[in-house]
């Protein structure tokens, strides 16, 4: 009696152990299938949403993501005016020279280049005048104070030599804010490419980077409507490219039926109204972010001649001629499947 007694026990312990083993199974496994999930997530980050979307199924996702996001803080407190210790606001603080980080001296390498390439249409020396507009207080300078700024603007005010950086005069001041966002999302796609990432998407709000689609090699982007917030303008299919917009309806206010928005032309001050959005195609979106900024500022004529002359770089530029919304697209734009939604808006061939 007592034998079977224990026996019975022996059972029932037998099947209270298959039964953890089970559940521990079962368990460890939903942990792992977890964990090698694809991992999408959105930050508030340089002064917009930041999300970044990898497609893989990879077990440190959850790492790289929060990796990805810390190097883009620390760029972002390197770069922004926002930050009074900045680096950029250390430059502007400094008397005639100072010394400068090597993520400094690239940035402002490429900003030169752009900037000699587009005659001054981009010009982050223009950040006096930045600060003279309040897109939240509605304030525009007058001629005067914008006079008393252009004075300081202009590339040659600013010289570059190895790790020094010489201002022609104090009150110099410069701005990243029309290319950091491009520079920081290839720093964070060098990144994620180091860490074997091949199948993600970046996008900082309008400056996107686009690798590769694990169900369609390519992507399908929208390319947003500049005067309906919630439409498409049109789309585009594109993989490991970069593809910026730049719009009037960023950041802006309307005084006497006037628009004013943060796009200046460094020639007199005030916003461009030569283009209402540009869109941006090229393997790198620091280039893409600069050049976005200034074609819009020259407009759809000298723009779209621009990047015609430059190997694997691609744009759209949509405009306003009598009210109405004309587009243009450089010639090679179409391998992009470039699809038209708004089929009110106005293709401008001759431009082309
Ligand atoms: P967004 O930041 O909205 O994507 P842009 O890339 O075009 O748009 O950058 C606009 C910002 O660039 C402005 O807020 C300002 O800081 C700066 N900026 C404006 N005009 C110019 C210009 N002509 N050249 C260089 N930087 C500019
Ligand atoms: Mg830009």
């Amino acid at each position: 009696m007592a034998l079977c007694f224990f026996s019975l026990n022996m059972k029932k312990r037998i099947i209270q152990i298959s039964f953890l083993i089970i559940l521990l199974v079962v368990i460890y496994v939903r942990i792992s299938h977890e964990k090698s999930k694809p991992l999408k997530e959105t930050h508030l980050a340089l002064g917009t949403f930041v999300t970044i979307d990898i497609q893989e199924k990879n077990k440190q996702n959850r790492e790289i993501i929060d990796s990805v996001f810390s190097l883009i803080q620390n760029y972002e407190k390197q770069f922004s005016l926002t930050y009074p210790e900045s680096e950029t606001n250390r430059i502007n603080n400094s008397e005639n020279s100072i010394r400068i980080s090597e993520d400094m001296q690239d940035i402002l390498r490429i900003s030169k280049q752009i900037s000699n390439e587009t005659k001054g249409a981009f010009d982050i020396t223009i950040g006096k005048i930045i600060q003279m507009y309040d897109f939240v207080d509605e304030i525009i300078p007058t001629q005067a104070e914008i006079d008393s700024a252009l004075v300081f603007v202009g590339f040659e005010n600013i010289d570059c030599k190895d790790d020094k950086l010489y201002k022609k005069d104090q009150r110099v001041f410069i701005d990243l804010g029309g290319i950091a966002k491009g520079f920081i999302v290839d720093k964070a796609v060098t990144y994620l490419k180091q860490k074997g990432i091949t199948q993600a998407v970046i996008n900082a709000g309008g400056d996107l980077f686009v690798m590769r689609n694990p169900e369609t090699d390519v992507w399908k982007i929208g390319i947003q409507h500049p005067r309906n917030p919630s439409a498409l303008f049109g789309s585009v299919e594109v993989q490991d490219m970069a593809v910026v917009t730049s719009g009037d309806y960023e950041q802006f206010f309307t005084k006497d039926g006037k628009r004013i928005h943060h796009i200046i032309d460094p020639q007199t001050g005030f916003p461009s109204y030569k283009s209402v959005s540009v869109t941006v195609i090229a393997p790198n979106t620091t280039i893409a972010d600069a050049l976005c900024t200034a074609i819009f500022v020259m407009g759809p004529e000298k723009g779209i001649k621009l990047v015609n002359l430059k190997e694997a770089i691609d744009a759209l530029i949509i405009f306003e001629k009598n009210r109405e919304l004309c587009y243009v697209i450089s010639k090679n734009f179409d391998k992009y499947y470039f699809t038209l939604i708004d089929s009110t808006a106005k293709f401008s061939k001759d431009l082309q």
